[in-house]
C-alpha cells in the first residue's frame, strides 16, 4: 500500500517506463519546434523546477536509466540555479530552460521585465545554450509573467519557443502535476492553457501510466515538477503538507476572488 503511494519518484519510475516502452517518440521542448514535422506521436516532458534543484537531479537520473529526454526549467533563485546540479542534468542530455517570473519581480512594469528577462536568460547562457523558455505562475501575483510577449517577441531573443504560447494545444493532451493531481480542472490558477479539445481527464499517475501504455491519445506534453515526487518518507511527508496548505491557501484565494467579483458585479 505504502510502495504504490502516487507523487514518489518510485511512481515516477513507473510513468517513465511507460514512456519508454511506448509508442511515442520522447523528445525535448526545444528538439520539438526545431523539427515540428515528428512522424511519429510525441511525448515531451516538461519540468518546473520552483523550490530545489536537488530534487531535480533525482529525477534528472531516474529519465536517464529509461532513456527519457526531459526539459528542466530553472528559476533563479539561490537553492535553484546551483551550476554543479544543472551541469549534471545537462549531462544527461537533459534540455535546459529558464522559467522566468520577471514581470512578478518587477511588479508589473514591463520594461523593467524585460530588461531584467534579457539579463537573467544572459546568466544562463553564460553555461547553458537556452532555446526555450517557460513562465512561473505564482498564484499569490495579480501579474501574469507572459505579458512580457505583447511587448517583444521570442525571436528576439533568439528563442524558439515557450510551452505556453508555442505548442498547439489542439494537438496535445496536456497533463500538469500543478495542485497535487492531474486532473486538469482542479487546484490549478495559473496553469492553465486554451484549447478547444475536451480535456482528457486523469486523476492520478496510474491512469496516466494506462492512457500511455494504451497509445490512442495524439501527442502528449506532461508537466510534472520535481519537488512534488520525493525519494524519502520524510520529503514525502512534508511535500504533502505543503501541498495541503498551498490547495488551502488556493481555495481562498479563488473564494475571495469570486466573492470581490460578485460585489463589484452587485454595485454597477
Ligand atoms: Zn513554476
Amino acid at each position: 500500500m505504502l510502495n504504490n503511494r502516487d507523487f514518489t519518484l518510485n511512481k515516477y519510475k513507473k510513468l517513465c517506463e511507460a514512456i519508454s516502452n511506448s509508442g511515442y517518440e520522447n523528445i525535448t521542448i526545444a528538439e520539438y519546434l526545431k523539427h515540428k514535422s515528428v512522424s511519429n506521436k510525441v511525448i515531451l516532458v516538461r519540468h518546473d523546477v520552483d523550490e530545489n534543484a536537488r530534487f531535480a537531479l533525482d529525477m534528472a537520473e531516474v529519465e536517464s536509466d529509461y532513456g527519457i529526454k526531459a526539459t528542466y526549467y530553472f528559476r533563479t533563485r539561490k537553492r535553484v540555479f546551483i551550476p554543479e546540479i544543472m551541469d549534471k542534468i545537462a549531462s544527461y542530455h537533459h534540455e535546459i530552460g529558464y522559467h522566468y517570473e520577471t514581470l512578478d519581480k518587477a511588479r508589473g512594469d514591463i520594461g523593467s521585465a524585460i530588461r531584467l528577462f534579457s539579463d537573467e536568460l544572459a546568466a544562463f547562457r553564460e553555461r547553458y545554450d537556452v532555446k526555450t523558455v517557460c513562465m512561473h505562475g505564482n498564484p499569490l501575483s495579480k501579474h501574469d509573467n507572459r505579458t512580457i510577449w505583447k511587448k517583444c517577441r521570442l525571436s528576439d531573443f533568439g528563442l524558439l519557443g515557450e510551452p505556453y504560447i508555442s505548442l498547439d494545444y489542439d494537438r496535445f493532451a496536456y497533463f500538469s502535476d500543478s495542485g497535487r493531481t492531474w486532473d486538469i480542472n482542479k487546484n490549478k490558477i495559473k496553469d492553465t492553457i486554451e484549447r478547444s479539445h475536451p480535456s482528457d481527464c486523469v486523476h492520478n499517475s496510474d491512469e496516466l501510466i494506462n492512457l500511455i501504455k494504451r497509445g490512442n491519445l495524439r501527442d502528449i506534453c506532461i508537466l510534472a515538477h520535481p519537488e512534488r515526487w520525493p525519494k524519502t518518507d520524510r520529503d514525502y511527508c512534508c511535500r504533502y503538507f505543503v501541498d495541503l496548505m498551498y490547495n488551502l491557501g488556493k481555495w481562498i484565494l479563488v473564494k475571495s476572488r469570486k466573492n470581490n467579483n460578485d460585489e463589484t458585479r452587485g454595485s454597477v
